[in-house]
């Protein structure tokens, strides 16, 4: 296939370098800037909150990174993951489609998350730092980081969104047995979390605000960082190697995809599996179509605006450009606790300003709809977050039938769902409701977004 570099994978097939965006998008994002000044941040504001090896990568414009050996020794576990032809999927779709699904459950914490867990973990306990601090919604990204932590021996602290903390206790468990601590959140251990409390004794939590207790303990504490499981230009850089192992497995399967569909909640599993192949066609490779899919509850690409926000609830965070439903807007609940967050990895937000992906969203029954049937054709079943991918992917398969077109449809099946049974019984009780968040919550944390100057 003429244009298309190939990326360098070692002998095990797993990749030596992990693959910048940066170096071929046809125009840079734009600066993250400091709340204070207005001005863009330099490596130094980062620096009470990650390794100087982190911060250089999140503004790196080289195009490969080196993977450190023992971030690749422990990769080996269970890397490359499978890529897997859906070939009952197809046949139960009677659709002249192939569909593929690069599969990410096969990770100790069962989602794509460990790909950037084990690396942040590494540069941390590199720089000499004993704790890492961080928030967890559903639980995955917790679970990732208290094994990555254990590996390394670092201390890992683990805000958990509330009404998660109380309805999965069985990831808290996972945490626990990889060494970590989890705590809800809001909390009495910080600031942040003690204020929200004083407003509403009784609140459930949010995404915003975990961030908001893990950032300030790590800022008030020298050996302590903070790691963030998506959304950052170093954790798209870190999940990489999805895509790029995906490359090497469709030339071994002598195919090459169309179409490349990941859902969305920060961004890090779609940006993972398709900014490798969106980098071949930006070096002049084949047109494909990418993607990306977000719940209709909180539909950050489809019905934000890309504008410069806070990442968390209580304002600790630089200003990125993304694109944002508000940082006090609070998604309802709904199943894909993974995909319930306010923002979008900024790359992700200027790769779609730039047209170079699609995005659409779903309402919940539909995806679980659509997962049941990928359960009973492949035997796998999905987080309630791949969901929404595969929703896609049956309607890709779908129009490819109605156009009597044979193209290729890939997916990232970004995890399994055995820690979400709850919402697979609701389910089959009958008693998901689709979710529609509130239009006037919305239009105010919309109108409460910093003003920044042009
Ligand atoms: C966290 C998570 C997501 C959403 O996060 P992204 O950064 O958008 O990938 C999706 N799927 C699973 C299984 C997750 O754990």
């Amino acid at each position: 296939m003429s244009g298309q570099v190939k990326y360098t994978l070692d002998e095990t097939h797993i990749p030596k370098n992990w693959y910048n965006i940066m170096a071929d998008l046809p125009a840079p994002p734009p600066p993250v800037l400091h709340p204070g000044t207005g001005q863009p941040i330099g490596p130094d504001d980062l620096a009470p909150l990650f390794p100087m090896s982190l911060i250089a990568q999140e503004v790196t414009q080289e195009r490969e990174v080196e993977i450190p050996q023992p971030v690749r020794d422990i990769y080996r576990q269970w890397r490359p993951s499978p890529l897997y032809r859906a070939r009952r999927l197809e046949a139960a779709l009677d659709t002249p489609a192939r569909i593929y699904y690069k599969y990410e459950g096969v990770s100790p914490a069962g989602s794509h998350k460990p790909n950037t867990a084990v690396a942040q973990a590494f540069y941390n306990k590199e720089a000499g730092i004993k704790r890492i601090s961080t928030e967890t919604g559903a639980g995955q990204w917790g679970s990732s980081l208290a094994f990555a932590g254990a590996f390394f021996g670092l201390e890992v602290d683990v805000y958990m969104v509330k009404v998660s903390f109380n309805q999965k206790p069985y990831r808290r468990a996972l945490m626990e047995s990889f060494g970590a601590r989890c705590v809800a959140s809001p909390s009495e251990e910080t600031e942040s979390g003690r204020a929200i409390l004083a407003d509403n004794p009784d609140s459930p939590g949010s995404l915003g605000i975990a961030i908001s207790e893990a950032v300030e303990i790590a800022a008030k504490n020298d050996d302590t960082n903070y790691a963030l499981g998506s959304v950052l230009n170093h954790v798209l850089l870190h999940q990489s190697i999805v895509g790029m192992e995906a490359i090497e497995q469709f030339d071994m399967a002598d195919d090459y995809p169309d179409v490349i569909i990941g859902c969305t909640g920060g961004g890090s599993n779609f940006a993972g599996l398709t900014f490798p192949f969106l980098g071949q066609k930006l070096r002049g490779g084949r047109d494909i179509r990418l993607v990306a899919v977000e719940p209709a509850a909180c539909p950050t690409l489809t019905k934000g605006k890309f504008a410069y926000d806070f990442g968390d609830t209580a304002h600790l965070t630089p200003l990125v450009k993304m694109h944002t439903l508000g940082s006090t807007f609070v998604p309802p609940p709904f199943h894909a606790g993974g995909l319930r967050y306010h923002g979008m990895a900024p790359l992700v937000s200027h790769v779609h300003d730039l047209g170079l992906i699609e995005a659409r969203a779903y309402q919940q029954i539909e995806c679980f709809e659509a997962g049941v049937l990928f359960a009973h054709a492949e035997g796998i079943l999905p987080a309630p977050e791949a969901n929404h991918a595969i929703k896609a992917a049956v309607d890709e398969a779908n129009r490819c039938k109605a156009e009597g077109k044979a193209e290729t449809i890939c997916f990232n099946l970004s995890g399994h769902g055995h820690f979400d049974m709850q919402a697979y019984t609701d389910y089959f009780a009958g008693k998901l409701t689709d979710q529609t968040y509130d239009e006037n919550e919305l239009a105010m944390a919309l109108a409460g977004l910093p003003s920044v100057a042009a």
